[in-house]
């Protein structure tokens, strides 16, 4: 199983731009037509099997609710045990392959997506999430892309890593063999690429996988089973398993077999799996491994010495691409007094001139958010910052939800550094401000260190290196991925290796052998002669 042949380094996946009259702009638009004019029906994939239960959820289209795009089909406590089976079934065959010969089945479904699909995975992705075209194009295409051939060539470092010594008479060597049992993959509605990422890169490691998908996102990973199998996945590798967490997810955590979990999506659900794993921990043949990125409170901080156009175009793309519904958007910034008048002038002229509405219409920078229970969630934190005294709404404000769930991208200004909004993720288009006295540059990086209960991602702003020495420490620990001058979303895969501490994680690096390294159970092996 450690034989190696070289696997050249990968380069990221080139973006479409999708630029009016391209060639690729109408293929996308036929895609977009050619879905949402059908409603498909999504089974379980078990063992290879499509399985339907009959108790069927819907996905609709977040921007126009009313359109139906899909049914699925939901699993139930049986389906999650014959899905345990199948997995665990196909096991000895998936392990015993070559790892180069799984490893080619994901660079083909990495071709695959990169050409015959392209179109389609991200008109699914458009459609189903509300995410932009050239947002859609980022994830769906060039980051999932990225992740399955940047898996395969960590892989090979990994297989590589063989003991330095043997002593005289005998030999060393080292199997990373896969972990015991099946992996459990609870996948996120955010990120097409994350959901990917979440099943495929243990599958490279030998392990075979059930995932299920967030309820709110089934379609796009439902279409990436389809293109695995195209690749070539033997049946049973990854098992396809929608259905409610408490149950789907509480039958596999019960489970004996279970080898680990591999995880994104809220803290509250992540903690709820560590404490069932805790609860069932004698019950294991093995301890399973636990690998999650949960949600995040990441901040832009900007000292007086900062660029205000970078800030400012920092602030509006890292608080409201994607409706600010990823881990990593900006939804706190530190702004100095000195700089926020013209901060300020800034974002209210940008933040004027976004576009909203749906995703059709390439112009739109801004889309839905998902469903109606982030709709809710969202804008209650709006409606609190109305009322409050401690705060006043900037720009936006506004939610509609009569067509589709809409919130205007809204900036927030607060008096306290600790007020609500500063502290509690919304995952929406929300910034909240905090303007600080020039002067109080060190307290002020103190008491964001102390807010951040997340560890997720983080920005400073600045010219002055000192400053920036300053943040770096005084924020040691409060950012997984730190930005210097930059926004704090959008981390590549093979560039900018991804996660967070404190309540976001375990920081198990997306996009890093670190991750890969989580998902072999190495047997070294010691010979004398
Ligand atoms: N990797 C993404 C980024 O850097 C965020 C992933 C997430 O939202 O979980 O923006």
């Amino acid at each position: 199983n450690n034989s190696i042949i070289r696997v050249p380094e990968p380069v990221n996946e080139p973006q479409f731009d999708y630029a009016v009259n391209s060639a690729a702009r109408s293929q996308l638009k036929r895609a977009l037509s050619e879905l949402a004019a059908k409603t498909i029906e999504i089974p379980l994939i078990i063992g290879g099997r499509e399985v339907n239960t009959g108790n069927r959820g819907q996905v609709v289209m977040p921007h126009q609710h009313a359109h139906k795009l899909a049914d699925y089909h939901q699993a139930g406590e049986e389906e999650a045990r014959m899905a345990i089976q199948a997995a665990m079934d196909a096991k000895t065959g998936w392990q015993r392959l070559r790892w180069e010969e799984r490893a080619a089945i994901f660079l083909k479904a990495a071709e695959l997506i990169s050409g015959k699909y392209r179109f389609q995975i991200n008109a699914a992705s458009m459609l189903s999430t509300s995410k932009n075209a050239f947002q859609a194009e980022i994830d769906a295409a060039c980051e999932l892309i990225d992740f399955l051939r940047f898996n395969v060539y960590f892989a090979q470092t990994i297989y590589a890593e063989q003991p330095l010594r043997s002593s005289k008479g005998t030999w060393n060597y080292t199997q990373y063999r896969p972990l015991e049992g099946f992996v459990l993959a609870v996948t996120p509605f955010n990120f097409t690429a994350i959901a990917g990422n979440l099943a495929a890169a243990p599958a490279i490691m030998g392990n075979t996988v059930i995932l299920k998908p967030a309820s709110s996102s089934v379609y796009t990973p439902w279409l990436l089973m389809q293109i695995f199998k195209e690749a070539g996945l033997p049946d049973g590798v990854i098992n396809f398993l929608p259905g409610p967490g408490s149950v789907v997810g509480d039958v596999c955590l019960a489970s004996p077999h279970l080898g680990g979990v591999h995880f994104t999506g809220s803290t509250a659900v992540f903690q709820h799996i560590w404490k069932t794993i805790g609860k069932n921990i004698t019950s294991y043949r093995a301890y399973p491994r636990i690998v999650g990125e949960t949600g995040g409170k990441d901040f832009i901080f900007a000292h007086a010495s900062a660029d205000v156009d970078s800030l400012a175009t920092a602030c509006v793309r890292g608080a409201f691409e994607f409706q600010g519904q990823k881990c990593s958007a900006a939804s706190r910034a530190y702004i100095p007094e000195s700089l926020w008048p013209r901060v300020r002038g800034i974002l209210e002229t940008e933040v004027g001139r976004i576009k909203m509405g749906p995703v059709t219409d390439f112009r739109n920078f801004v889309n839905a958010v998902i469903d109606k229970g982030a709709f809710d969630t969202i804008r209650s934190a709006i409606e609190y910052a109305k009322t409050a005294e401690e705060a006043k709404i900037v720009t936006g404000g506004g939610c509609d939800d009569s067509q589709g769930y809409f919130i205007e991208p809204t900036i927030i200004l607060t008096t306290n550094p600790k007020f609500k909004t500063m502290q509690e993720e919304i995952f929406g288009p929300v910034l909240t401000v905090y303007v600080y006295p020039d002067e109080d540059y060190p307290e002020t990086l103190k008491t964001c260190d102390e807010t951040s209960v997340y560890g997720l991602t983080g920005a400073i702003f600045a010219n002055d290196r000192q400053a920036i020495s300053q943040a770096m420490a005084a924020l040691e620990n409060a950012a997984g991925n730190f930005y210097i001058n930059d926004k704090p979303t959008g981390a590549v895969v093979g560039q900018q290796p991804f996660g967070g501490a404190r309540a976001s994680g375990t920081n198990d690096k997306a996009g890093a052998a670190s991750n890969l390294m989580r998902w072999v159970s190495p047997r070294t092996i010691k010979e004398s002669f």
